[in-house]
């Protein structure tokens, strides 16, 4: 059986990144950061997702030896012009906390009117493979900030961030089942764009 290393200590994104592997490369098993020993991780500090994607799956390849898969994702607000994009996980600065950059940004959009609150999700996926190949995947979920924090499902902006598909009903990414979500989301689209790819390159 393949190994592929994934990392993440995210016990979901190793599964939904299993999940959509096994559909390209039967058999294939993912390890995650707390399956190997530990190693020195890179400081994300790339202008771009693609980049700091990566600047990890390269840091995981050269201390596992594992084909090495890493994501970098991100909410990007047109009315910030793209931020907070790369810093999102630390907008309102140490220690991260989902509920003081929410509450961040809605302060910074307090004066932006509805019809400029749009804003997408963006994620990068890369991935490395030992004989030196890399790829890189990105996918977008576009929608808008909304003014209140509302449902309980999700994590990080989800919370204020109604996509485009759902704008009628206006439920926030908070308030869609799992399957939902992942159906439009950025992470889903960039999994399900370089999957194939990554199993064409371990399966040869
Ligand atoms: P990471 O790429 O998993 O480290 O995510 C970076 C940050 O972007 C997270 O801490 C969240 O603040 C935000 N983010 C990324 N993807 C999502 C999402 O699907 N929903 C809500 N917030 C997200």
């Amino acid at each position: 059986m393949s190994e592929v290393f994934l990392a993440s200590r995210n016990a979901k994104k190793i599964a939904e990144m299993e999940r959509i592997l096994a559909a390209h490369a039967p058999g294939v098993r993912i390890l995650g950061l707390d399956d190997v020993p530990a190693y020195d991780e890179p400081v994300e500090d790339q202008p771009t997702f693609a980049g700091n994607a990566l600047l990890k799956a390269r840091a995981g390849l050269a201390a596992t030896g594992l084909p090495s898969v890493a994501d970098d994702s991100g909410l990007c607000v047109e009315a910030l012009n793209g931020m907070p994009g790369v810093l999102s996980a630390r907008w309102a600065g140490p220690p991260k906390s989902d509920l003081r950059n929410n509450e961040l940004l809605l302060a910074q959009l307090a004066d932006v009117p509805d019809e400029r609150r749009g804003a997408w999700f963006e994620c990068a996926v890369a991935f490395c493979h030992p004989d030196g190949t890399e790829l890189v995947e990105s996918g977008r979920m576009a929608g808008r900030v909304i003014r209140e924090l509302r449902g309980s499902g999700g994590f990080g902006y989800d919370v204020l961030f109604v996509a485009e598909e759902w704008d009628e009903s206006g439920l926030t990414t908070a308030e869609l089942t799992i399957d939902d979500k992942d159906a439009i989301s950025h992470r889903g689209r960039a999994l399900r764009a370089i999957g194939p790819r990554i199993g064409a390159l371990l399966t040869g």
